[in-house]
């Protein structure tokens, strides 16, 4: 409240670049350049406006493409799960991260991510947590679900033909195949643990 009288922020301008546009598909290097006209050195100021779709402020369009429209709470500030909807993903998932199956057995830390991002609508409903660990938590939120499942494929593929192990190389190649056909997102990303309780199987 009224401490900005000097520093103006990254955020700041961000802001009133969308406020004189209102509605309008803005790319976001257009905004980050008006920032660096102001704050030259501006540390990561697409990391700002991607905080400001985060919260809600913003609507992503499409990748890089946000709109700001007058008066959008959207999903508003992110709120993590309750408490118990919590316990009860992570009690789902033996308290074991999904995907590398680390846990609170062997001294992990987990984390209840969201399926559905919910940036993108997801809510904070049993069905749309999943038990992480920090590393795939992190992982999730870099990429997108498909990016993701992509990339944790191809580096399986690579790890597998290191190792001369065809069957797994053959079954991430398999995946690789399903995401280029339909890469729907949260679907297939429930793929990987039942993949890996496969590998385990063989
Ligand atoms: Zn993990």
């Amino acid at each position: 409240m009224g401490n900005e009288n000097n520093v103006k922020t990254i955020t700041h301008y961000i802001k009133e670049f969308f406020e004189k546009h209102p509605n309008e598909e803005i790319d976001h290097g257009k905004v980050v350049d008006y920032v660096f006209e102001f704050i030259p050195k501006a540390r990561d100021p697409w990391r700002s406006i991607r905080k400001l779709y985060q919260e809600g402020w913003l609507i992503q369009v499409r990748k890089g493409i946000y709109k700001r429209v007058p008066g959008y709470k959207g999903h508003n500030v992110l709120t993590p799960f309750p408490k118990e909807i919590k316990n009860k993903i992570f009690k789902r998932d033996n308290y074991k991260c999904v995907v590398c199956e680390n846990g609170v057995h062997n001294g992990y830390e987990i984390h209840a991510d969201h399926i559905k991002p919910q940036a993108k609508g997801g809510t904070n409903t049993l069905e749309n947590g999943q038990t992480l660990c920090s590393e795939h938590n992190m992982m999730k939120k870099r990429y997108e679900t498909t990016d993701f499942l992509g990339k944790y494929s191809k580096r399986m593929i690579s790890l597998a033909n290191k190792n001369k192990d065809e069957k797994t190389e053959n079954l991430f190649k398999d995946i690789l195949e399903v995401l280029k056909k339909y890469g729907f997102k949260t679907l297939v990303f429930a793929i990987i643990p039942l993949v890996l309780f496969l590998i385990f199987l063989w």
